[in-house]
């Protein structure tokens, strides 16, 4: 349901905070060769507990390296007086240190701040995003924030520099893939948002005149920032065991959502064993017109529908059998009715064949308008309107399917699906 804003649109600058390591020489400072990511899988600073205990030579120096990540209150536990001074030794000697700082936040008028991250190993840049969950009562006159109830964040991490896919309607994908992240980059994105949530919570504190709220903990973490996670297997893998360790970030599976095109059938296939619930974004079930939104597509939505479903059979335990597909909504494009009905063949057989039961809820996203200057192709796309995503929204429902329409969030700070390119290029 599309919920109208509370507050006219602004965007706010964030410049980065005092102490954090932004400036150049700070980050040359830093040796990068160094337990950093340097190395396609290294883990760094997150290495697993057991793991972690060993180097450190016992398991409470470990717990305190770990206590401070978690916690989010110092940038690094190297500088955290709360750890083991022997911890804090060891991670100087070795140069083990956050792989990536923020060099630039923005923030939408519903609170969604994109992140700017600076990647120590050769100061490339991604953005990850931070979604705030407020729960909301509506009184006589208007719709308020509501205190008494729990509110949550949910983190939009990337798991590339750019992107090889190339969907016709995404800025990312105009950068091309540059490379890319490390399991480490990955997971600091996880620890740069926590600090700045805690950042965020101190500083509203202290400032009763601020009406913003600030903002609330991770609960959820979504890849589908710049890249294809499907692209980058083997170091999402990695990040994910570290996110899910219950000494590491404790994060449930279920908390987490792993988003890819479905490069082919086996890397789909290879997907099945993550600890996270998986999401195709297939825009269409017609192939000739994903082959123009996703013009890498190299295999028919039914031959990468059936991977999608063997993966879902291999997984265990019923909560883990959610499949959530993503769909674009590009207005005149692929949200006519013949469309929702190619979708609802295309996935129904997934939730009705065999003894496993598979659950298929359908995410329609309203495009959000990207504006790049010297790409004039965006100009072709507009988002449906909210008429015809209900419509198409009730077609998919009507034939059995689950669907939900994802308010737009973000999009005036350029932090929405499809636009984390801006300040990165
Ligand atoms: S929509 Fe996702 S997969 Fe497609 S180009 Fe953008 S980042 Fe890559």
């Amino acid at each position: 349901m599309f919920v109208p804003p509370l507050h006219p649109p602004k965007v706010a600058s964030i410049t980065p905070r005092v102490g954090w390591l932004t400036t150049a020489s700070a980050a040359a400072a830093w040796s990068p060769s160094a337990g950093s990511g340097a190395s396609a899988t290294n883990l760094g600073l997150y290495v697993p507990f057991e793991e972690l205990a060993q180097q450190l030579g016992g398991t409470g120096r470990a717990k305190s390296v770990w206590q401070s990540i978690r916690s989010g209150r110092s940038i690094s536990p190297r500088d955290d007086p709360a750890v083991s001074e022997h911890a804090r030794r060891y991670l100087k000697q070795h140069g083990i240190d956050l792989p990536a700082v923020i060099v630039h936040t923005s923030s939408a008028h519903d609170g969604t701040t994109k992140l700017l991250v600076e990647l120590r190993e050769d100061g490339r840049r991604v953005e990850s995003v931070i979604i705030p969950h407020f729960e909301r009562r509506r009184t006589q006159a208007e719709v308020v924030l509501d205190p008494a109830r729990e509110a949550r964040s949910t983190l939009c991490v990337s798991s590339q520099v750019g992107c090889r896919q190339a969907c016709a309607f995404c800025a990312t994908g105009t950068r091309g893939l540059l490379r890319n992240l490390a399991a480490s980059e990955i997971v600091a994105q996880v620890h740069l948002a926590q600090q700045l949530i805690r950042e965020s919570s101190t500083a509203k504190q202290g400032t009763a005149a601020n009406r913003a709220p600030a903002l609330p903990p991770l609960s959820r973490l979504v890849f589908m920032g710049e890249g294809d996670a499907g692209a980058n297997l083997r170091n999402v893998r990695h990040a994910l065991r570290v996110l899910t360790d219950t000494q590491g970030f404790g994060m449930s599976r279920t908390s987490i959502t792993v988003s890819t095109v479905g490069l082919n059938p086996s890397s789909v296939l290879r997907m099945a064993d993550l600890p996270a619930l998986l999401a195709w974004s297939l825009h269409t079930a017609d192939d000739a017109l994903r082959k123009t939104l996703v013009p890498t597509a190299t295999h028919s939505v039914a031959e990468l529908r059936d991977a999608f479903g063997s993966a879902m059979v291999a997984r265990s335990g019923a909560h883990q059998r959610v499949l959530r597909v993503g769909i674009t909504m590009l207005h005149l494009i692929n949200d006519h009715e013949h469309h929702a009905h190619g979708i609802a063949d295309l996935l129904l057989p997934l939730q009705l064949s065999g003894d496993v039961r598979v659950r298929v809820c359908v995410d329609l996203i309203p495009y959000n308008i990207v504006t790049l200057p010297g790409f004039p192709q965006f100009d072709a796309f507009r988002p449906s309107s909210k008429e015809r995503i209900w419509a198409f929204q009730r077609i998919l429902r009507a034939r059995g399917l689950t669907a939900f329409v994802r308010m737009p969030r973000g999009d005036e700070a350029h932090a929405a699906c499809g636009q984390l390119v801006n300040e990165g290029r």
